[in-house]
């Protein structure tokens, strides 16, 4: 899967996509990054990438001329490849639409700034709109670098067990169940025993039915969306 990036800050995606899980899936050519940046396509003589807004206002707006024209240099000849502005008025990101994203084999990044970019921009060159949450950042990076991650790691091969990807919370509606690790036993804190049992049917349905308390605990909102079965029923009742 090949990510393009647009942004006016290159140097922030250093740190996230040369390091752990994303670092190696490069090295295997799971997944690819072009990063671009904004300001190699201002033409004026001081590479200025921002304008004052029409009307007044306070605050700076990405100018159209270089982003279109960098949109344009990476010839997305395929119209299929989704030009994502990441902004707070976007569709709220979740699993779900990483889900749908990452069956696209290419996705274009788009980094706002200051107070964002012409409206031209959006209503000619963006197919679709994102929001990381009902907050404000300063720019669209890291968004791009939250959005890359959470779809990076349902490339298959990326993360090193399918397995891990489906059982995390919410790829199949719940939260993920208790996870622990050695030692056994810690300040006088014990790992649950049916764990240490080896009897694999009894350990499934154990983080089945922990899976479940804990999303109607936590996240009663995605158990009312989800169909559960007569089992699961039974076993939040038990
Ligand atoms: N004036 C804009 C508004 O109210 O919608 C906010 C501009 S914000 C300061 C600068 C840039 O940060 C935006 O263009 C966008 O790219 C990015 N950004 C900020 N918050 C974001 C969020 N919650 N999700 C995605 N992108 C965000």
């Amino acid at each position: 899967m090949k990510f393009d990036i647009l942004t006016l800050f290159p140097d922030m995606f250093d740190g996230v996509l040369n390091s752990s899980i994303l670092k190696r899936a490069q090295k295997e050519g799971l997944i690819n990054f072009n990063i671009t940046d904004i300001r190699n396509y201002c033409e004026d003589k001081h590479n200025q990438a921002d304008d004052y807004p029409y009307g007044g206002g306070v605050g700076m707006v990405l100018k159209p001329e270089p982003i279109f024209k960098a949109v344009n240099d990476l010839q997305l000849a395929d119209s299929q490849t989704p030009v994502v502005f990441l902004t707070p008025q976007g569709k709220t990101f979740d699993q779900s639409l990483a889900k749908d994203l990452v069956k696209k084999d290419r996705l274009v990044l788009l980094c706002g700034h200051y107070e964002g970019v012409d409206q031209r921009v959006r209503d000619e060159l963006v197919t679709h709109e994102v929001s990381i949450g009902d907050y404000v950042l300063t720019g669209g990076e890291l968004p791009a670098m939250v959005l890359v991650d959470a779809i990076s790691r349902l490339v298959p091969g990326v993360v090193g067990s399918s397995k891990s990807v489906i059982q995390d919370s919410f790829y199949q509606g719940l939260l993920d169940y208790p996870q622990y690790t050695r030692p056994q036993e810690y300040n006088s804190l014990e790992v649950p025993q049916v764990l240490l049992s080896g009897n694999h049917a009894k350990i499934d349905r154990w983080r089945r039915k922990k899976a479940l308390e804990k999303t109607l605990v936590k996240r009663p909102d995605l158990l009312k969306e989800e169909e559960l079965s007569n089992k699961d029923k039974n076993l939040l009742e038990e």
